[in-house]
């Protein structure tokens, strides 16, 4: 094992006093995205074709590694690390990986987390509390299993309510994210509605972003959440609230149900302003933006030395690169997605 876990903070000096990480725009950099594998038990139309070609294993960074980068960012000011792929339940060993982190909550960290499709998680969510994780994402984008089955192609509806059975059982907060589609799942939002709030659950609705080729066309899927928010506004009272959650969601409560409904609008609302985010995949590739193809190689920087000053250098040079924005717009003319990687290489 790497002698580097769980000490890097402590074994140089240079980290320890290493400085807060302040992009060119003024924003304080303070949660980072952890895509631990672009794998995946399924395949959600949206979000990859059925024959996906994944990144040979020989490229990824080892748990280890991705502990030692993680623990750089902590020293660097990161307060909140969200783990997620690809499916990073099904990265093996990963709890290795979540209990490392787990031991930095308290000091330097303060929230660790996933956003999981829930296959794996009947087995996984006691360890995960365990680890000291308290608050998870499960992806969920309708209530019907055979619905269920044609959006994932290879999901369990079943498998995915017995994990959320599970993490509720250990006592893990649960807010259920859905993508809204256009004929899909949009008369549907409602009934997700109350179940979730029902049980106790957030909801987060998103719009899908043009990320990756698919076997489909995107403009058929997209559907603004103004609209879907005008539709739910029929039914519910809908009171903007400021509660925050450290992501771009910007939320209501609902009156009826007397719970919290989520916006993510990448597409109809620039969510950019207020960015505090950097996204780091599992071959250590840093892109300071979900929606701009810039990018930093830290993981030349970590093999090239056990100095985890040079590795913070690295950081630093790659946050003053962090821009303004994204850019997403669907080309509609040619059917291209705006940015060439899948969502599940960068994480959601
Ligand atoms: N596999 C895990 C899951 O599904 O929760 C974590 C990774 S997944 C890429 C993270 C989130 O991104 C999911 O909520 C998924 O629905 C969403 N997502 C994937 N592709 C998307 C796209 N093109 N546009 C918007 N959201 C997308
Ligand atoms: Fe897998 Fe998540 Fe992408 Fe669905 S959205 S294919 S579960 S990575």
């Amino acid at each position: 094992m790497n002698s580097n876990v769980g000490t890097i903070a402590s074994a140089s000096p240079l980290v320890a006093d290493a400085a807060p990480m302040i992009d060119p725009f003024g924003r304080a950099v303070t949660y980072l995205r952890v895509s631990v594998t672009d794998r995946c038990d399924f395949r959600c139309t949206y979000c990859m074709a059925e024959n996906m070609t994944f990144l040979p294993k020989k490229d990824l960074l080892t748990l280890e590694e991705l502990n030692r980068l993680c623990c750089a960012f902590i020293a660097k000011g990161v307060r909140k690390i969200r783990l997620t792929g690809g499916e990073p339940l099904v990265r093996k060993n990963i709890m290795f990986l979540v209990r490392e982190l787990g031991k930095r909550i308290g000091s330097g960290l303060e929230e660790l987390t996933l956003t999981t499709n829930g296959s794996q998680l009947a087995r996984h969510a006691e360890e995960l509390y365990d680890c000291g994780v308290r608050r998870i994402n499960v992806s969920l984008d309708t209530l019907d299993p055979d619905k269920f089955r044609k959006i994932t192609r290879w999901g369990d509806f079943a498998k995915v309510m017995e994990g959320i059975d599970a993490a509720q059982k250990a006592g893990l907060k649960i807010k259920l994210n859905a993508v809204a589609l256009k004929d899909f799942n949009q008369a549907e939002i409602p009934d997700m509605l109350r179940f979730a709030h029902g049980r106790g659950m957030d909801l987060t609705v998103i719009e899908t972003m043009p990320m990756g080729e698919i076997d489909e066309d995107r403009t058929d899927q997209y559907l603004p959440l103004s609209e879907l928010r005008a539709d739910l506004e029929r039914q519910f009272t809908l009171t903007d609230i400021g509660y925050k959650t450290g992501g771009p969601a910007r939320y209501v409560e609902v009156t009826e149900t007397a719970g919290r409904l989520g916006f993510i609008t990448p597409m109809t609302h620039n969510f950019c302003e207020s960015c505090n985010r950097v996204r780091l995949t599992c071959t250590g590739t840093l892109y300071m933006c979900l929606g701009q193809n810039d990018a930093a190689d830290l993981r030349s920087a970590l093999r090239a030395t056990d100095d985890d000053g040079l590795v913070c250098a690295a950081i630093d040079e790659a946050i003053t690169r962090k821009p303004k924005g994204h850019d997403f717009i669907i080309d509609r003319t040619h059917n291209r997605p705006a940015v060439s990687r899948h969502m599940s290489v960068t994480g959601g």
